[in-house]
């Protein structure tokens, strides 16, 4: 039996690219604490990706947590429904409520049209997400922030490398976050960041990843564990090498599904998005109701035959237990990003993905429209 065709699969280099890391951590046994992979990680970072001040972290949930506390926000935070759950728990494990309010239809981000109307005196940040590695409307929401002089936190778990005219998109806001859990674009097994503005944001979070700690004797705040350890920065230096490549794979493989479903009726791809350099992070599908099939059937469609889609962001964050009892988790104030949730498939996309079960998926979504 052939394994399943997954959403993803991470791109891992070759095993003995790995061995002269592993050899360098066991003679010089720093596992953590700002080894010397650590170090050199995240300056290679910050020049590959184009930006000053990076923070690594052992994921992306307590970069995201703690980049919170940094910034002492308290309140209310807006932020979106339609994301990975990590961006709104990040907000109750820091006490804060989330309002949540709807997005863009066409970017799915967030939609600036509809922030001011949720700001309220206890609102004090944003936390909007660049979905899928589409871009927000950053200027829009700046100048939303800097009215009402609020914070702007983006999730950028999903938006590694991407770029617009200006450059990298996560230097917008005051802080960004990225992830590097397994299953996104450019991964060190679990791991994270936050992306900040100058030194001395960076110095604050890095006191709170480790336990607040100054130095030896200091202890300057209430900090947790974040740190990244010296096997995470090791995958990653080597991953960073082989990321270009990678991404050149995902764009032929984007290319080749908005080729080949663009005829199909029912099925829409989202344009792409607005930017200099894109991460085709993922590779989505709106299932319309000219379709044959819902969504759903599709979904089981597709796992009947062994390919495993997912519905990438269904349920909603606010229809969660911990959420639904908010007054903006009520379906009437989210009414487009309910309906993306119904409509939403995300297909399989990753380096090294092969042409047969590519073409298997492509002609599995087009067999329903021609039996
Ligand atoms: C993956 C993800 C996170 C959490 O990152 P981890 O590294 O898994 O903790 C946060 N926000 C979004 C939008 C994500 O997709």
């Amino acid at each position: 039996m052939i394994e399943p065709t997954y959403v993803t699969r991470p791109f891992l280099p070759p095993l003995e690219e790995l061995q002269p890391y592993l050899e360098r951590i066991w003679a010089n046994r720093l596992l953590t604490n700002k080894g010397p992979f650590h170090e050199e990680f995240e300056q290679a970072l910050c020049d590959y990706l184009g930006v000053e001040h990076i923070s690594l972290f052992a994921n992306g949930t307590l970069a995201l947590v703690t980049a919170l506390q940094a910034m002492r926000i308290t309140g209310d935070v807006i932020t979106t429904p339609y994301s990975f759950v990590a961006t709104a728990h990040s907000l109750l494990w820091n006490g804060i409520r989330p309002v949540f309010v709807d997005i863009d239809p066409e970017t799915l981000n967030l939609d600036p049209d509809k922030i001011e109307a949720a700001i309220t005196p206890q609102t004090t940040a944003i936390l909007p997400v660049h979905v899928y590695g589409r871009p927000c409307d950053t200027a829009r929401i700046q100048s939303i922030a800097d009215i009402y002089g609020l914070r702007v936190i983006y999730d950028a778990a999903h938006a590694f490398g991407v770029e617009d005219a200006g450059g990298s998109i996560l230097r917008h806001g005051d802080v960004s976050i990225l992830s590097f859990h397994a299953t996104k674009v450019f991964t060190t097994f679990e791991g994270g960041a936050v992306v900040s503005p100058d030194a001395k944001m960076k110095k604050r979070i890095d006191y709170l990843k480790n336990f607040g700690f100054a130095d030896e004797v200091t202890v300057v705040a209430p900090g947790i564990n974040g740190k990244m350890n010296e096997f995470q920065a090791a995958l990653g230096l080597l991953q960073l090498k082989h990321f270009d490549a990678a991404l050149k794979q995902r764009a032929e493989l984007d290319r080749y599904y908005r080729e080949t479903l663009a005829d199909i009726p029912g099925i829409r791809c989202l344009p792409l998005p607005d930017c200099s350099r894109r991460n085709y992070a993922y590779c989505l599908i709106m299932v319309e109701p000219e379709y044959p099939l819902s969504r759903d059937e599709l979904y089981t469609r597709l796992r009947q035959n062994n390919i495993f889609a997912r519905r990438y962001f269904y349920p909603l964050i606010s229809s969660f237990p911990m959420y639904r009892a908010l007054p903006s988790a009520n379906k009437s104030n989210l009414p487009v990003a309910s309906a993306s949730a119904d409509k939403v498939l995300c297909l399989p996309i990753y380096p090294g993905l092969e042409p047969d079960r590519l073409e298997k998926v492509t002609n599995l979504i087009r067999s329903v429209i021609e039996s």
